[in-house]
């Protein structure tokens, strides 16, 4: 099963150009994306292979903001080793290229080094694995650095994370730790560039974090108003447009319940906006917009 493509589709919000950039494809067991939705259904939207994964992205967003470039996410990395990328059905390489967002970075004309503000949504690794870097580059597989063995991925970057996501993410326990891995931020860390926020606070003009919690208890959604459009990148909120449903909430949500209220909240003032919903993980749509259909709210292309 080959990635997803393409590595990047450019469209405009207002007066800034917005890009979806592809880190990679990763395959999830389906059971576990839809939590307590039952199969028959699930597999309708997206069929589950042999082992009962289904296919899915890693999708960050490029926003060319007048401050300079910002980068919401940054897909899992080089840093991980061949049976971790097995296990979870990782394809995030690209000949010539250290990772698959960068080959996405320059075809849609920029290079790492342009970009000058990176924002997590949350630091699981298939989010925020790109932050950071093996200092020496290796085959793709090869075996995991330690974190004194990476380095920021962005070198003049800020990099924004939520001081609570932060916090979650250095005080794990036996469910979470799989998630969260030190190497990921502690080069940040070391060189200075990583500042840790609050939720609601405005990052850039225009850019601001919306606590969107459920999925761990400080997920933060990333809302974009340029001259009056509005678009909003869901993390992991709603990972797929197959996730649209309010019922619809993934299995490895530390609390679906607080997510099934996030999940209203914002529906309800996208749909009035008319935001534009972006998608990291659907591994063929990057965006839509929520529109009132006979039963209840579904999804239109923007
Ligand atoms: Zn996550």
């Amino acid at each position: 099963m080959p990635a997803p493509t393409p590595l990047h589709e450019t469209r405009q919000l207002g007066a800034w150009r917005i890009h979806a950039l592809q880190a990679g494809g990763q395959r999830l067991d389906g059971g576990a994306m839809f939590g307590v939705v039952p199969k028959p259904l699930w597999e309708r939207r997206i069929p589950a292979d042999e082992r009962n994964r289904i296919p899915l992205g890693m999708r960050c967003l490029l926003v060319e903001h007048p401050d300079g470039l910002v980068l919401i996410d940054t897909g899992v990395g080089d840093k991980e080793d061949a049976k971790f990328l097995d296990i979870y059905g990782i394809e995030a390489s690209v000949p010539g290229h250290r990772t698959m967002l960068e080959a996405a970075l320059v075809a849609a004309g920029f290079a790492p080094a342009d970009v000058k503000v990176v924002i997590n949504t949350h630091l699981h690794f298939d989010h925020a694995g790109g932050n950071t870097q093996r200092a020496e580059p290796a085959a793709t597989g090869a075996p995991t650095p330690d974190a004194a063995d990476a380095e920021p991925t962005f070198p003049n970057a800020r990099y924004l994370v939520h001081a609570g996501e932060f916090a979650y993410a250095t005080h794990t326990n036996e469910r979470t730790a799989a998630s969260y891995f030190t190497r990921n931020w502690v080069p940040l860390q070391r060189s200075g560039q990583l500042e840790l926020v609050d939720g609601r606070s405005e990052l850039l003009p225009g850019v601001r974090m919306r606590p969107t919690p459920g999925h761990t208890p400080h997920h933060q959604s990333i809302v974009l108003t340029s001259a009056g459009e509005t678009a909003v990148f869901l993390g992991d909120l709603c990972p797929t447009a197959a996730h649209v449903p309010l019922p619809w909430i993934m299995g490895y949500d530390v609390e679906p319940l607080v997510t099934l209220e996030s999940k209203r909240a914002l529906w309800a003032e996208a749909e009035t906006g008319g935001w534009l919903l972006v998608f990291e993980h659907d591994a063929t749509t990057p965006w839509g917009v929520l529109t009132r259909g006979e039963k209840g709210i579904v999804l239109r292309a923007p």
